[in-house]
């Protein structure tokens, strides 16, 4: 069988000689393990469109539970990003949070307007890169199913009483007196007014909308450290990319 789609190459490994294997999230098939024969042959007409971090139209061929790339047509390869290893270390996390989050067997037309928007959005550079990282870690963890409640304390309702407290593992919240007055076991992130706006507006706005915010660098830090500590304790696990992100800002 042979269909076309569209999709972003999320994760590259070479087998062979000169053969690579391809993770790609596609718009109508979401998650796709495919083949790509001679991708690293100089004169392959597949090689660069099939490279990690490239948005291509391509065309698959399915036997069974195998699939192969035949035709590659590059739209978008976010050149930019690879000028700055800071952008480019961000950029891959993006593609190992798809490759975690986005489940086999579902559309992938959500997740790929995510990962496209903040990888136009980090290329470009205009938007702090914590926010960038903070957006589509919260965002991404709305779709694949792990939604804060942030409507209010999950005792008493209120939203204006801060800091709120966000319990990382039952993805809600506490006020302040709330969580005082009752002893909580579970680790809680602390979120101000600020912080507390920006998750909301992540968690609940309108896609075309959800770049449109910004903060000051010290904000989007905390942010990122927020939605950070919230993804690991749902997800349970590392991520190689993030450690390698973190790494940079030590050292640059
Ligand atoms: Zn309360």
């Amino acid at each position: 069988m042979k269909f076309t789609t569209d999709g972003l190459v999320i994760k590259e490994n070479n087998v062979g000689e000169s053969d690579r294997v391809v993770q790609v999230l596609t718009r109508d098939k979401g998650l796709l393990s495919a083949f790509v024969s001679g991708a690293r042959k100089p004169k392959s007409k597949n090689a660069a469109a099939t490279a990690l971090l490239c948005y291509s139209h391509l065309t698959f061929t399915q036997t069974k539970d195998t699939y192969r790339i035949t035709e590659s047509e590059a739209i978008n390869v976010f050149f930019d990003l690879r000028a700055d290893i800071e952008r480019l270390s961000l950029a891959q996390y993006i593609c190992e949070l798809c490759q975690v989050l986005v489940p086999y067997g579902v559309e992938g037309e959500e997740y790929l307007r995510l990962a496209l928007n903040s990888l136009h959005f980090i290329t470009e550079g205009r938007l702090d890169i914590y926010a960038l990282k903070a957006l589509t870690e919260l965002r991404m963890m709305v779709i694949s199913g792990f939604m804060p409640d942030l409507v209010g304390c999950r005792e008493c309702g209120t939203d204006r009483s801060f800091p709120m407290w966000l319990d990382l593992s039952g993805g809600d919240m506490l006020c302040d007196g709330c969580k005082a007055a009752n002893p909580q076991s579970g680790q809680f992130a602390e979120l101000d007014k600020t912080t507390f706006a920006a998750m909301r507006h992540i968690v609940y706005s309108d896609i075309k909308r959800l770049y449109s915010f910004s903060l000051p660098p010290q904000n989007a830090r905390y942010l990122s450290f927020v939605t950070e500590r919230y993804l690991m304790a749902q997800t349970d696990r590392k991520f190689k990319t993030l450690e390698f992100f973190h790494s940079l800002q030590t050292a640059l």
